[in-house]
């Protein structure tokens, strides 16, 4: 293995719990696929307790926070997990959230004074053009304002409070809207790629590589060639675990080299041959290396983890390789 090859995952900082894949939306940015498609699969008591078990372990763990899919989904499951990192002691950040469920004042305080009682201190709340496909302003404004009743203005993270203004000054509160008819009332031009713009936050990778490309400037696939992945996989400032109980680090769901019964395991070119190529030469490496029949789009790509998706789900679909996990993720 050349040297600059990682020998394990290096101690955790921070990150998210996904409790579940599934979702009430099927956000066209989502880094992480998740969607309404998927089954009502949530992480179990006990994994969440291996999870925490395993977490309080990390010498260098700040914090961690809660979310999905949309983790309110099962709230019974949701709670056990708040008091199960209370009873590790380790600290939840927020919960991410996306105020689906506010249909009213009374229903969305009583939720999150539910979750306040469990130990909850923070919420995160999401909003874009692309979650008002699915959920109306109204909800969203809704949720923030009960928020802020029960766990007070520091205690309320709305992602993000530019969107939110834009979206309140054009769009119709009480409906959902297609992006491309909010795009049409903020004077957007979705096939240029003003979503981009407007959402400065975006990571061209997951569902928002394969949906919201439109107008993007795309590179063949070959001008990736040595753009190497090792620091990006290194970095455990905002890992996931996975409702299955799969690590990933840096920003690449999908990818998963550990779990919670082992979150630091030896890494090898042998058992890991997909994380070692991308770590040591990037996207182009894992073409070149491990699928030299993939054969890339002749339209390009918007950025490298682009190409890495569909390079793995070439992979996935001609061979095995167990770090490319969970079927959830993969699945259209
Ligand atoms: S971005 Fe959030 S709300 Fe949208 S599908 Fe993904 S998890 Fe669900
Ligand atoms: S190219 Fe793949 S491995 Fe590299 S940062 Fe993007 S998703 Fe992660």
């Amino acid at each position: 293995m050349p040297a600059t090859t990682p020998t394990t995952v290096p101690p955790l900082i921070s990150g998210g719990i996904m409790l579940t894949y599934h979702c009430t939306n099927t956000c066209r940015h989502c880094l992480y696929r998740c969607s309404s498609r998927h089954e009502k699969h949530f992480m179990s008591e006990a994994l969440i307790d291996a999870t925490m078990g395993a977490l309080a372990k990390e010498p260098t763990l700040h914090g961690i926070h809660m979310a999905g899919g949309e983790a309110t989904l099962n709230y019974k499951r949701l709670i056990y997990a708040i008091r199960s990192a209370r009873r590790a002691g380790i600290s939840i950040d927020y919960l991410e959230t996306n105020a689906s469920w506010c249909a009213d004042k009374q229903t969305a305080r009583d939720g999150f004074t539910r979750l306040r009682e469990a130990g909850l201190r923070a919420v995160l709340i999401s909003v874009s053009l692309f979650h008002n496909e699915f959920i109306p302003l109204a909800k969203t404004k809704t949720g923030i304002r009960a928020a802020v009743d029960v766990f007070g203005s520091q205690g309320v993270v709305v992602w993000t409070p530019e969107v939110l203004q834009q979206m309140d000054a054009h769009l119709d509160e009480h409906r959902t809207h297609s992006l491309e008819e909010s795009c049409e009332s903020l004077g957007l031009d979705l096939r240029q790629g003003d979503v981009w713009k407007m959402h400065n936050y975006l990571t061209p990778g997951g569902r928002a590589a394969e949906r919201l490309v439109d107008g993007l400037l795309t590179r063949p696939a070959e001008s990736f060639q040595g753009d190497a992945c090792g620091r990006v996989l290194e970095n455990t400032t905002h890992f996931h675990i996975d409702p299955f109980g799969n690590l990933y680090t840096g920003r690449c769901p999908g990818i998963s080299v550990a779990d919670v019964g082992d979150l630091h395991p030896t890494i090898s070119t042998t058992k890991h041959p997909v994380y070692c190529q991308l770590a040591e030469g990037g996207p182009v490496w894992l073409w070149r290396g491990l699928a030299p029949d993939f054969v890339p789009n002749p339209k390009g790509y918007v950025s490298k983890c682009h190409l890495c998706l569909d390079v793995r789900k070439h992979l996935r679909a001609n061979g095995q390789y167990e770090e490319l996990r969970p079927d959830e993720y993969y699945r259209e």
